[in-house]
């Protein structure tokens, strides 16, 4: 063979550095490596049967929809060979040689650690057709493409470095892969091993497997039997199957109904939530059949986004099997069943959270991110999934999740708003200004640490037909002031020393008021109805947005403070140089309080002078 016909070329960076993951990683279930060729195979298989909807033309068109598994226990090889779509030079290129997934590359850049963090990705994510090389010192893949004009070709691989592509006559439209296993992995030629990791994790490919001639799988429609007809385990290894996963399911739903809309769905819920290991958005992880017939494995526009978490099959007789997946999203009919499966969902996972308690917390813990992004985004969805939020409290010990249910339960009577802070954490909360008006009247405070919520909050607006208030909004009336030491300034003291105050402070503060929120503070500043808040602001200025300038407060006095009142008691003269000082100082402490102060140095030089006075 002349050389020109062979190309040798390197690895993409990414792909090596998965390659050198895969090979030296420690994991134990090396035979996942079946499952994923399998599914590749099944896919193109796939692809192919739908590209003969449209396409007349096809390379070898007769060719049986099957994949067919030999071993060679003495060579040591495995081979699988489907008559799928196969692939061109370029496709070999592009698809085994890099890496298009953006999230893979992504979380490979994220990934510092070491081998033992390696064993998970795999555990976790899968490799893809990479896999193979935790098994293999060779591999070659041949293939023809279904385009009739293209190459016959063998790409060849031992997995370091680089790959080879030359032609090689006569070849069958799809691919067969030939694996030359490593010594120490030379059982996986025994037809014995094959045949059980085929039966465990290949009974649901909807494709005939065939293995040395023999079939091994039964295509099952899960979804279309009785669930007294299903045990958990083949649930679980369906969810395997459906999800590409390695984890066991938290939920599944396994709804049928008849009426309006014939519907047979299986929807599971995973363990583990890979965008929050940086892996980048999730597709939609639910495919849409017509009696048993794939549509679309991945349709946009089915469900809403943020259920793209959920995994598994949507089936309907009443869906048009020559729908196109463009016209899908379209498709009212499409949306209705959407809609159907998304308050089932809701509601399932609504049962859950009473029935188990516990087991629902831990899956808000990992999947917090999407119902909140529910809430803020589905105006269809919204008040169902506020009733899924959870979030610690002003009642609740660290870590404890309480919901607005429970929230509620609590409220006082005539309580006519439900009361929320956004900060960075429980600490930040509890040390701010703002708790302790709630605490000392006994009434509960939300505590939401996500700039996410502010979102969450702003959309939802009501609850039950309570308003939902942040605890730093001036607009509040928390109704008798508690009971509290020490005298208060008379009403005339108090007038007079907002006047001073505001006079002193000139436009930096939007007002000065008292109040009977404060219990410990001298002084709280407030967020003008409408105005942004606190946390909001800080996160624009940490994107470098405009944050509107700086934060205009209203200032809400205690009048019972000793620190307000020796300064209302005080002669402040005009020669009086202190008093204006200390004004300066009380707000610069309610604004660093609130997070506010965006230059404390100016704070800094007066501080000194003060302290110098007080000697
Ligand atoms: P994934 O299947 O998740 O996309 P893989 O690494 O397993 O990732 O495969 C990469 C790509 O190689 C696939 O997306 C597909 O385009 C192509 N491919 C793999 N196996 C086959 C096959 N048997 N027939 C046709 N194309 C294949």
């Amino acid at each position: 063979m002349s050389n020109e016909t062979i190309t040798r070329q390197p690895f993409q960076a990414e792909v090596r550095q998965l390659l050198d993951i895969v090979i030296n990683s420690l994991y134990t279930d090396r035979e996942i490596f079946i499952r994923e060729l399998v599914s590749n195979a099944a896919d193109s298989l796939e692809k192919l049967r739908h590209l003969r909807l449209t396409e007349t033309a096809v390379f070898q068109p007769d060719q049986e929809p099957q994949i067919e598994i030999a071993t060679d226990e003495e060579a040591k090889t495995i081979t699988i060979i489907d008559y799928g779509i196969g692939m061109t030079r370029d496709e070999l290129v592009q698809n085994l040689g890099t890496i298009a997934h953006s999230g893979t590359k992504a979380f490979l850049q994220n990934l510092e650690a070491g081998a033992s963090a390696a064993g998970n990705v795999i555990g976790r994510f899968g490799v893809g057709f990479y896999s193979v090389f935790m098994v293999a010192e060779k591999v070659k893949v041949f293939t023809h493409s279904w385009r009739e004009a293209a190459e016959h070709l063998c790409w060849s691989s031992d997995g370091c470095g680089g790959y080879e592509i030359e032609e090689v006559p006569e070849q069958s439209r799809g691919c067969r892969i030939v694996i030359q296993l490593k010594e120490e992995h030379a059982e996986f030629a025994m037809p014995g091993r094959i045949k059980t990791i085929l039966e465990r994790y290949s009974n649901f490919v909807p494709f005939p497997i065939l293995l040395a001639g023999e079939r091994v799988n039964h295509v099952e429609a899960l979804w279309l039997k009785n669930k007294s007809e299903v045990t958990g385990e083949q649930y679980n290894e369906f969810y395997k199957f459906v999800a590409h996963a390695w984890d066991e399911p938290r939920y599944r739903l396994h709804f049928s109904a008849d009426a309006p809309l014939v519907i047979n769905s299986l929807l599971f819920v995973p363990k583990e939530n890979p965008e929050r290991y940086g892996m980048g958005q999730m597709e939609p992880g639910v495919a849409l059949y017509c009696r048993r017939v794939l549509i679309d494995p991945k349709p946009r526009g089915l469900l809403p986004e943020w259920l793209r978490f959920v995994k598994g099959v949507i089936d309907s007789d009443d869906l048009p099997l020559n729908i196109s997946r463009e016209s899908m999203q379209d498709s009212a009919l499409v949306q209705k069943l959407g809609d159907v499966l998304t308050k089932r969902m809701i509601k399932m996972l609504e049962a859950e959270s009473k029935n188990e308690t516990e087991k629902y917390d831990d899956f808000f813990k990992a999947f917090s991110r999407f119902i909140k992004e529910g809430v803020a985004v589905d105006d269809k969805h919204r008040d169902a999934l506020a009733k899924l939020l959870r979030f610690e409290s002003s009642m609740t010990e660290p870590g404890v999740l309480t919901g607005f249910d429970e929230y509620l339960s609590r409220a006082k009577e005539g309580q006519k708003e439900i009361y929320y802070l956004v900060a960075a954490s429980r600490s930040a909360i509890e040390a701010g200004p703002y708790l302790e008006a709630f605490r000392a009247r006994g009434l509960e405070v939300i505590f939401l640490y996500e700039p996410i919520d502010e979102y969450v909050v702003s959309s939802l607006t009501e609850v039950a037909e309570k308003r939902l208030v942040s605890a730093s909004s001036d607009d509040l009336n928390l109704g008798d002031a508690p009971p509290t030491e020490g005298e208060a300034l008379s009403e005339a003291d108090t007038t007079a020393l907002c006047e001073w105050l505001k006079t002193t402070l000139g436009s930096s503060v939007e007002s000065v008021r008292a109040g009977t929120r404060l219990v410990n503070s001298p002084a709280v500043a407030l967020q003008p109805d409408g105005q942004m808040s606190p946390q909001m602001r800080a996160m624009m200025k940490a994107m470098n947005q405009d944050s509107g300038g700086l934060a205009k407060v209203i200032l809400e006095i205690n009048p019972r403070h000793a620190l307000i009142r020796k300064l209302a008691l005080r002669d402040k003269s005009a020669s009086d140089e202190l008093a204006p000082m200390i004004a300066e100082q009380i707000r610069d402490n309610a604004l660093i309080a609130a997070g506010l102060l965006d230059t404390p140095t100016a704070m800094l030089a007066r501080m000194e002078k003060v302290l110098t006075a007080a000697l």
